[in-house]
């Protein structure tokens, strides 16, 4: 009988996941992409290697990681305390799962959650139906909040209220040459980040640099339009080898800004059922860090807490 479902399979998902494998705790992860790692996500594209979403993270996160993953030599640290994987955040979601020996179901959506007796029931968008005893929810508020409708809808109302600032991701490769000698770094309202690399694994060689830059922006640009405006923002007048823009409609939740989200998180968690986790970037205490390195490692420990969590109530229970 399967013990503990663990719906979405990002960082969070899969670090809990891990954790139940390492406890040897029946489980199944739900993620509705054909691909684990949600938020992190890579591409390579003449030599360039680009993260969409996370990149960069704090040195001190590393210490999070587990050992046996063996990453230290695939870390690179690029300015100050701010490292990112030599060869893409990517790296990180393989170690994860590939060691998930439990069960997986892929491309497959949760729809709602409810209860029969002393286990949850997990309905799928294909009508399939699952039980467990525990479960970790590990996906971004607005599907939590689907999922809950029923079992817990206060919570869910709550979750569904969340309001969040976009963020788009523009990663620019460039010959050196063809760039200015002093790079102009300078932010200003819209720009919350730009973060450089010429480390080999991340370009095609050291004559190369790839620029990702954050902006704040909630405008209906294009891709070329929004390209153009970094580029003429900086002065950059050489055409990059390659361009890139990803839009994140959801990236940093807004009350974020204010700290009143930990009194909302902490009645949303009051209004859940014993039995359920709520983990991931959507329910961090901590606010948004402006310099474009964001908390994989509070990612990591979640997960391993809500594995250890629903173990506890899993134990409580069948007393
Ligand atoms: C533009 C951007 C840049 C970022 N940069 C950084 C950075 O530099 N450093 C850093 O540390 N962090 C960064 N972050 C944050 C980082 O991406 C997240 O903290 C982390 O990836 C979130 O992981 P998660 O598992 O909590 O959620 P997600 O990655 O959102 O994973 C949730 C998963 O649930 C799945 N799912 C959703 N609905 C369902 C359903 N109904 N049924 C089944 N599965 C479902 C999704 O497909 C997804 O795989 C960035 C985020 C963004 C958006």
């Amino acid at each position: 009988m399967r013990d503990v479902v663990v719906i979405g399979g990002g960082l969070s998902g899969l670090a809990a996941g891990y954790e139940l494998e390492k406890r040897g705790i029946a489980y199944t992860i739900i993620e509705v992409k054909r691909r684990f790692g949600g938020g992190i996500r890579s591409t390579t594209a003449r030599g360039f290697v680009m993260d969409a979403g996370a990149f960069a993270f704090r040195l001190p996160a590393a210490k999070v990681l587990p050992p046996e993953f063996e990453l230290d030599q695939r870390i690179l640290l690029i300015s100050g305390d701010a490292c990112v994987f030599r060869h893409s955040t990517e790296t990180l979601v393989g170690a994860f799962a590939d060691r998930l020996q439990g069960g997986r179901l892929m491309r497959m959506a949760v729809s709602s959650i409810g209860r029969l007796g002393n286990r949850f029931t997990i309905c799928l968008e294909n009508g399939i139906m699952l039980d467990a005893g525990a479960l970790i929810l590990a996906v971004p508020a607005r599907y939590a909040a689907r999922m809950l409708w029923n079992l817990a809808p206060e919570a869910a109302e709550r979750l569904a209220a969340f309001r969040y600032d976009s963020i788009r991701r523009v990663s620019l490769g460039y010959r050196k040459r063809d760039l200015p000698a002093r790079l102009d770094s300078d932010r200003d309202s819209t720009i919350r980040f730009i973060i450089t690399t010429d480390e080999p694994g991340r370009v095609p060689d050291r004559d190369h640099l790839l620029m990702q830059v954050g902006l704040r922006a909630s405008s209906n640009a294009t891709a070329k339009e929004t390209i153009d405006a970094v580029t003429q923002r900086f002065g950059w007048r050489a055409a990059p080898l390659v361009a890139r823009v990803d839009f994140w409609p959801e990236a940093d939740l807004l009350p974020n800004h204010d700290g009143s989200h930990r009194k909302d998180l902490s009645a949303i968690r009051d209004l859940l059922p014993a039995g359920v986790s709520l983990i991931g970037s959507d329910y961090c205490n901590e606010a948004p860090t402006d310099r474009g390195v964001a908390r994989l490692d509070e990612r990591i420990l979640s997960g391993k807490q809500a594995a250890r969590d629903a173990l506890e109530y899993l134990k409580a229970a069948k007393k």
